[in-house]
């Protein structure tokens, strides 16, 4: 949507965006069942780093469309449940817990001056010692990924905390955690109405004259330096925003890259909305137990005003969700499942997009986005690079 709407702003028109679906949204679509807004591709919410973002949503969906939250996000560590990220909050647990954490911490490879590993198991045993990795983070990334810790990179790691050792000492004597530390946003936006939905629909409105609904694109053929997209539609550049691992037949299964095509590889989840009473104030909390299905729960009325009471969903990587009976304490009312929801960081990943992008670009078809770049990317930062590559071809001419 905003390629689209960027492209047209630089005064090109000739745009057709093809979407499977029958409205605009993908992860971010949210519905409104039995008085609860549910986010249907998991928990959203807005924030970003990026001036020009904010500036693009909230000249469609106004500021004062949305509520602004300190994010209260918590994690389940054995019986108790502690701020969001472990390593901060350790001062949390009880004594005896603390005391074995710490000594884990200060266990850990990078303090004892060992050098940096390359995968994302021993990396981030070396960062945050054996005790956080077992209790929490590997369980609660294999829920989430679906795939062994062991088989994935360490590029995204950006994503996880980075605090030192001294820092996690300093947190547990003075029994509070320095918040600027924090690997995510620590407040976010999240629109008064509507759900999530709100703003989808204030992006897509302008643009709905230049999708093409129900339209999944299942076969691509480059033809003498142009593109017929289901034998019908021809054009000379196509703009991917889907999984390339999805496009592997439709575009007639290149095999001088089947193998990086197999690297690209992304989980599905599930998300089942409960009612469950609760009392707190708690947005959301991380379930690294390997016996739950689910590996979050989101208290919808807490971020989202005008949803009803007591509503809950709950994230679960598909696979599992096939394989575990769900218990939860709470009463069933809605499932719906992601296609694709987070590319998966497998090792080799991102050598893979480079040939596949390096390989595709001179014929005319480009990815952007966190399908098309293939990257863990939020929603601001896929605008973001919407928006730098609009910038970027119409330099070019
Ligand atoms: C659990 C979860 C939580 C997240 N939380 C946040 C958050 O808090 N904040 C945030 O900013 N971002 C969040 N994100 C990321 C956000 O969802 C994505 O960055 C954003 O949806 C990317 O938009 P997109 O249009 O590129 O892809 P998508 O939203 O995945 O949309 C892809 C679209 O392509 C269509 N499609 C697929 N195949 C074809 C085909 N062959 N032909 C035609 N159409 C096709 C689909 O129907 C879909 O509409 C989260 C994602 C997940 C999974």
């Amino acid at each position: 949507m905003t390629l689209c709407k960027k492209f047209r702003e630089a005064g090109v028109n000739n745009i057709l965006v093809l979407e499977a679906a029958d409205q605009a949204g993908g992860l971010c679509r949210s519905e409104n069942i039995d008085g609860h807004q549910l986010d249907i591709g998991g928990g959203h919410f807005f924030h970003t780093k990026y001036p020009e973002v904010f500036e693009y949503v909230f000249s469609h969906l106004s500021k004062d469309e949305f509520r602004y939250y300190e994010r209260v996000s918590k994690i389940a560590l054995g019986g108790i449940t502690i701020d969001y990220p472990v390593e901060s909050n350790i001062w949390q647990l009880p004594l005896e817990e603390e005391i074995q954490y710490l000594i884990s911490v200060v266990r850990n490879g990078e303090f004892q001056g060992r050098p940096e590993p390359k995968n994302y198991e021993e990396w981030i045993r070396w960062k945050l010692g054996d005790k956080i990795c077992d209790d929490y983070m590997i369980p609660y990334n294999e829920k989430l990924w679906g795939v062994k810790v062991d088989q994935m990179d360490c590029d995204w790691l950006y994503k996880i905390p980075q605090v030192n050792v001294e820092e996690i000492l300093k947190y547990s004597l003075e029994r509070k955690a320095d918040v600027r530390k924090f690997p995510a946003h620590i407040h976010f936006y999240y629109p008064m109405k509507g759900g999530f939905q709100r703003i989808v629909d204030a992006l897509a409105e302008d643009e709905k004259h230049y999708i093409q609904f129900k339209t999944k694109a299942v076969k691509l053929e480059n033809r003498d330096k142009r593109w017929v997209i289901n034998k019908e539609l021809e054009t000379k550049y196509v703009i991917n925003t889907v999984p390339w691992n999805s496009l592997y037949e439709p575009l007639g299964a290149p095999e001088e890259l089947t193998a990086d095509f197999a690297k690209i590889q992304y989980n599905r989840l599930m998300i089942s909305l409960y009612e469950k009473q609760y009392t707190h104030n708690w947005h959301w909390r991380y379930i690294p137990d390997i016996h739950k299905t689910y590996h979050r729960e989101f208290f919808i009325h807490n971020f989202a005003a005008d949803s009803k009471e007591n509503g809950v969903y709950l994230e679960s990587n598909l696979d599992r969700y096939r394989q575990q009976t769900m218990k939860y304490n709470g009463k069933l009312i809605y499932e719906v499942r992601t296609e694709a929801a987070y590319p998966i960081p497998v090792i080799g990943h991102q050598n893979a997009i480079k040939h596949i992008l390096e390989y595709y670009e001179p014929k005319g078809l480009f990815g952007v986005g966190r399908w098309g770049q293939h990257q863990y990317q939020n929603a601001d930062v896929s605008m973001y690079e919407a928006m730098k590559f609009v910038e970027r071809r119409i330099d070019k001419g």
